[in-house]
C-alpha cells in the first residue's frame, strides 16, 4: 500500500489557509492519489492483473496512475488520446514519464477516444488487456470519491468556504460530502461548460456547494499571460508552486473573489492545493515554442 503524509495547513494571510495536497506523495500528486487510493486496494484484494486508464496528453491522472503502479508494482495501461502522439513521446514529458514508470501506452485516435465509456470499446479492450481493472478519464468512480472523503479533517471545520479546482467534479463530490452543511463548498471549473452539475449531483449527498465558471481561462490548459504572471508572483511571495491547469485557476478566482467581496472578508477560506505539477514542464515547452512568459 502507498502511504499518505500527514501535513498542516498552510496559512497565506490573516483569510486564506492552503491545504497542500501537493505534498501528500513523493510521486503520486494530490487528488489522483485520493482518487486512486481505494481503486488499487480494490484492483489487488481482487486479483486483477493490472490497471488500464485512460488520458490526454499531459494528463496527471496518467502520470499518477504510472507511477502508483511502479511503486505498487501492478502493470499500467494507458489509453491516450491522438495517434499522433505514438512519435512524439520523448518530446512530451508527461508520456515520457508515464513510460518510463512501466506503463505501456496505447495511442487511439479521437474518435476511438470518444468511445472510451461505451460497453463495446471496453470489451474490445478487455479482450486484450484481459483482467485489467478500468479506471475511467481523470480517475473519477465511487471508490474515487470515497478517496476524496479523506482530504478535509476534523481540524478543517473551522473554515467558512472551502474551494477546489475542478475538472470532473469527482474531487468536489468527496469534499462535499465530508463537509458541515454550514460549509459552503466551492468548485472553479478548469474547463468550459461540460455536464459538471448533473455529474456531481449524481454522487454528492449535500447542497452546500457552488460552480463558479468564471475563471477557466479560456478551457481546459488554456492560458494567458495574466495567469502566468499571477501564478509567478504566488510562488514569489509564498513559496508554494501552483499548477497551470487547476490550481493557479482556482487561487486567482480565490483572490479575484475576496478583492470583488464574492467571497465576504471576514470569511476564512481553505483552498486545497491538488497538485498536477507535473504539467508545469509540458506548460512551458508549449509557452517557449509560442515565445511566451514561462512558469518559474
Ligand atoms: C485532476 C485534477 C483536478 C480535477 O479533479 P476532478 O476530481 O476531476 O474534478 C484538480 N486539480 C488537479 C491538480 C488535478 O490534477
Amino acid at each position: 500500500m502507498l502511504t499518505i503524509n500527514t501535513l498542516e495547513n498552510i496559512r497565506l494571510n490573516a483569510q486564506v489557509y492552503l491545504k497542500p495536497e501537493y505534498l501528500i506523495h513523493p510521486r503520486v500528486s494530490g487528488n489522483k492519489f485520493r482518487k486512486l487510493k481505494y481503486n488499487l486496494q480494490k484492483a489487488q484484494s481482487e486479483n486483477y492483473k493490472g490497471i488500464l486508464t485512460f488520458g490526454g496528453a499531459f494528463s496527471n491522472h496518467i502520470a499518477a496512475t504510472a507511477a502508483a503502479g511502479q511503486a505498487l508494482n501492478i502493470p499500467t495501461v494507458g489509453v491516450i488520446r491522438g495517434e499522433e502522439l505514438a512519435s512524439k513521446i520523448d518530446q512530451n514529458p508527461t508520456l515520457r514519464y508515464a513510460k518510463s514508470c512501466g506503463m505501456h501506452l496505447e495511442f487511439v485516435s479521437r474518435s476511438t477516444y470518444k468511445d472510451k465509456t461505451t460497453p463495446e470499446y471496453l470489451k474490445t479492450l478487455l479482450e486484450i488487456f484481459k483482467d485489467f481493472y478500468i479506471i475511467p478519464e481523470g480517475g473519477t468512480n465511487a471508490l474515487a470519491i470515497k478517496g476524496c472523503q479523506e482530504i478535509l479533517t476534523e481540524t478543517d471545520q473551522q473554515f467558512d468556504v472551502i474551494c477546489c479546482s475542478v475538472g470532473t467534479g469527482g474531487t468536489l463530490t468527496g469534499l462535499i460530502n465530508s463537509s458541515l452543511p454550514s460549509q459552503k463548498i466551492i468548485g472553479f471549473p478548469a474547463l468550459k461548460g461540460g455536464f459538471l452539475n448533473e455529474d456531481i449531483c449524481k454522487f454528492a449527498t449535500q447542497s452546500n456547494w457552488e460552480l463558479w465558471e468564471a475563471y477557466h481561462f479560456g478551457g481546459y490548459a488554456k492560458v494567458d499571460s495574466k495567469l502566468i504572471t499571477f501564478m509567478n508572483h504566488f510562488k514569489a511571495t509564498y513559496n508554494i508552486p501552483l499548477d497551470p491547469v487547476y490550481t493557479a485557476k482556482m487561487m486567482y478566482g480565490i483572490f479575484d473573489a475576496i478583492q470583488t467581496g464574492q467571497i465576504p472578508k471576514e470569511a476564512k477560506v481553505l483552498a486545497i492545493h491538488t497538485g498536477g505539477l507535473q504539467g508545469i514542464e509540458g506548460m512551458n515547452l508549449r509557452l517557449k515554442q509560442k515565445q511566451l512568459q514561462t512558469i518559474v
